[in-house]
């Protein structure tokens, strides 16, 4: 039997990277699924990759919209709940890296772009979460949220707002974690590298640019020592780990990081320090 069958999942942010590549993971493997974003062509594109993946279309909840309004989370809900009539998995996927259009980085960048940027990859999730905690208890369900390995202790100061909303977002694990469990709820957070996805395009940049930049950072090992940016598949086989109660059960509260190895790496490493020896 496949291993979501009678699971229903919502996953936000899927229709692009990632969520996309957790939906039709999901679905091929018997989930009912809520797929949502705020583009309604590449939302469609999702569906159509799930259909042609040999899914029912009536396995599938399409709700385009903004995930920071409150009439999305709640429509998010209340069609899953009324199509399919329970939530078993919450996949909160749906994030950016929101860039200061006057083009300042660092310390500088106006603290709107930190609101902006908590609205959706902090604010958002607790008010999913909170929205689908009860259907959640009552089906012994589980939360798998994205992070990032942005989210530290290294410093990134030129994405602060970016990285200090994933820190947040891994310590909101931790703590509904150790809360849900108690109800039979099971909370766990993935961490991904470099991953080729639709991120970098979302800041504005074209897509040439995202391109030269994943060939970069994913060809240099300094970078990313297993030699290549991060899939969206690379991911999502780990969310649905994550998500499938037989194989992870005992995994609680953990920030798991996927990054090819590029959180390993310490810039002096990169430099052959034994020459200065010899
Ligand atoms: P993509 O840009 O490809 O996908 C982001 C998804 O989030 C899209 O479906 C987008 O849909 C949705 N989204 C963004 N803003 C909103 C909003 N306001 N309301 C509703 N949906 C929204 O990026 P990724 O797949 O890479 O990103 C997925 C997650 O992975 C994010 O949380 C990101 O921070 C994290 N991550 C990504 C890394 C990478 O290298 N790619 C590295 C580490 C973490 P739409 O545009 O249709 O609204």
């Amino acid at each position: 039997m496949p291993r979501f069958s009678n699971k229903v999942a919502i996953i936000t942010g899927s229709s692009n990277g990632i969520g996309r590549a957790t939906a039709i993971i999901l679905a091929k493997d018997g989930a009912k699924v809520t797929i949502t974003g705020r583009n309604a062509e590449r939302l469609e594109e999702t569906k159509q990759q799930i259909i042609e993946a040999g899914i029912d279309s009536k396995n599938i909840n399409s709700i385009v919209g903004d995930l920071t309004s409150i009439e999305i989370q709640d429509k998010l809900i209340n069609t899953t709940i009324q199509k399919f009539g329970q939530i078993d998995i919450l996949i909160n996927n749906a994030g950016a890296a929101i860039i200061d259009p006057t083009g300042s980085t660092g310390i500088d960048q106006n603290v709107s772009i930190y609101d902006k940027t908590f609205e959706l990859n902090v604010r958002s999730i607790i008010e999913l979460t909170q929205k689908a905690k009860a259907h959640l208890i009552a089906s012994k369900g589980e939360i798998i949220s994205v992070s990032s390995i942005a989210s530290g202790p290294e410093a990134h100061s030129q994405f602060p707002y970016y990285s200090m909303s994933k820190a947040a977002l891994d310590q909101f694990t931790r703590n509904i974690a150790i809360e849900l469990v108690k109800s039979g709820v099971r909370v766990n957070c993935v961490n991904p590298g470099l991953v080729k996805t639709g991120i970098i395009q979302a800041t504005g940049a074209p897509t040439e640019v995202s391109d030269k930049l994943y060939e970069f950072l994913g060809s240099n090992p300094d970078c990313v020592p297993i030699g290549r940016v991060g899939q969206p598949e690379d991911i999502a086989n780990l969310i649905a780990f994550l998500a499938d109660r037989s194989a992870s059960f005992y995994i609680i509260g953990q920030t798991i990081k996927a990054d090819g190895g590029s959180s390993l790496m310490l810039a002096m490493n990169t430099h052959n320090l034994t020459d200065f020896l010899k």
